[in-house]
């Protein structure tokens, strides 16, 4: 893309309305638009990372076995006046009233309408297992929408439900799920710490949310330190293997690691002093194992080998997906702006022209960006007619991880210029070698 050509509405000055730094980056760099209190417009910037991040998710999902599908975000008020939940939900949720006075609702999640689509069309133990899952905006009527996309009212979730014939294969799908998301975090360059949680109004008694540690999070986390250092790398897992995926959520559970809710004092005072850690945190996703808490109220059963029916086993798994733009900012940023993990930057690098207007340095950079084009990246190029140090500016606020300069000194002596937007080295190399290393990076982070 050539900047020029762009629509990326950069801001000069600090939002006032911003109080913590992923929102402030997020107005700033022209990621986003508010429209009204929680619900955003997503301008192309903040689009594509945030196509990004599903792609991962979608990725992950797709490796563990889950099918993904899509469901409206309008549903009957009668599917959930059969869970009972209509009632209990209270003020979060959104509802509606057709031209018919039927009562409508934009979903805030989706247990009661996986749970009739599966009743509709599934009958036997043999069509079990089963995972479906989909990414669809969600609407809860949050009574202090704040930190941008962190708590929106319209916002992003992957939401995936498990149909299992025993509680031992639903909890074999719970485990499933937390090694997903594991390596979901991880691909994104994210440290997400699984935390034993309190159900809330999804119910069941199994659960655990998933905590990127920032300083500006809101739930307050307590750890032992050793646990950010865990790491699932390159492992293949199999995820039919049942012992391996256990084996890896105890590795990733022994630790002590709780939120407020399920702290508990006493066993925390056992973890040395040393790496006894008390932090805040930002919840990037929670699973539950529930059982049969919607399919007995919903009738959703099915007829098992001797010919009886029972309801099926049930757990719900859901992902923040526009609120892990707001987790990773927190997490990975200095004063200048935005550093992009390689995972999910917008784009993969930038160039900035020193000299435009220069035939031999025009030249130089459009010969770069075809390129990085040919080897399937997806450069920035910044051909506008603007200072260099504003240029600096905006590619350090937008934070793509890599960045070529080009110039007529350095092209004197057949050199551009790689730096690191994380650690703000440069290095001197022909422009060949500077395609080549960005390619390398990226086939590293696949
Ligand atoms: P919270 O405790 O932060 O209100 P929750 O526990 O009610 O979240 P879940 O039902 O577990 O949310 O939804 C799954 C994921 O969706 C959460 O882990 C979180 O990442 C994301 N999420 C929930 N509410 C919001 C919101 N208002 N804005 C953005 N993302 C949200
Ligand atoms: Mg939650």
């Amino acid at each position: 893309m050539r900047l020029s050509r762009y629509f990326l509405p950069v801001l000069k000055e600090n939002p006032a309305e911003a109080q913590i730094v992923s929102h402030r980056y997020m107005l700033r760099a022209g990621m986003i638009k508010q429209q009204a209190a929680g619900i955003y417009s997503w301008l192309p910037l903040g689009y594509k990372v945030l196509k990004r991040i599903e792609q991962i998710v979608h990725e992950e999902q797709i490796r563990a076995g889950h099918i993904p599908l899509l469901m409206p975000t309008l549903q009957p008020a009668d599917l959930w006046r059969e869970s009972g939940r209509y009632d209990d939900y209270g003020q979060e949720m959104l509802r509606i009233k057709d031209r018919h006075e039927r009562d409508m609702l934009y979903g805030p999640t989706n247990e009661e309408m996986i749970t009739d689509i599966f009743r509709s069309h599934v009958n036997s133990y043999k069509d079990l297992p089963l995972t479906l899952y989909h990414i669809q905006w969600k609407f809860r009527d949050e009574v202090r929408p704040r930190f941008g996309v962190m708590r929106g009212r319209e916002f992003l979730m992957k939401d995936g439900y498990n149909f299992d014939l025993t509680k031992e294969d639903a909890l074999h799908a719970y485990n499933r799920h937390m090694v997903s998301y594991l390596r979901t975090y991880e691909r994104m360059g994210l440290t997400a710490i699984p935390m034993r949680a309190a159900s809330g109004p999804i119910g069941g008694d199994n659960t655990h949310e998933f905590l990127v540690l920032a300083s500006t999070g809101e739930s307050e986390v307590f750890y032992d330190d050793r646990v950010t250092e865990l790491k699932l790398g390159t492992r293949d897992v199999d995820y039919d293997n049942r012992a391996e995926v256990l084996g890896i959520c105890d590795e990733f559970t022994s630790l002590y690691a709780r939120t407020d809710e399920t702290h508990d004092a006493a066993v925390f005072e056992q973890v040395p002093e040393a790496h006894r850690k008390v932090g805040r945190g930002i919840e990037v996703g929670q699973i539950f194992y529930f059982g049969t808490k919607y399919s007995e109220s919903m009738g959703a059963t099915v007829v098992t080998a001797d010919g009886s029916r029972v309801p099926v086993e049930m757990g719900s798994h859901g992902i923040g997906v526009s609120r892990l733009l707001g987790a990773l900012i927190e997490a990975n940023h200095d004063d200048k702006g935005i550093i992009w993990p390689e995972g999910v930057t917008p784009f993969h690098c930038g160039i900035v022209n020193l000299k435009q207007g220069d035939a031999a340095t025009d030249a130089a950079c459009e010969g770069l960006y075809k390129a990085l084009k040919a080897q399937g990246l997806d450069p920035l190029y910044d051909d506008r007619d603007e200072r260099a140090g504003a240029k600096f500016a905006t590619m350090d606020l937008i934070g793509l991880p890599w960045r070529i300069t080009v110039g007529p000194r350095g092209l004197a002596n057949g050199v551009v210029e790689l730096t690191s937007r994380r650690s703000g080295e440069s290095e001197e190399m022909s422009a060949e070698a500077a395609v080549a290393r960005i390619a390398q990076i990226y086939a590293d982070h696949p």
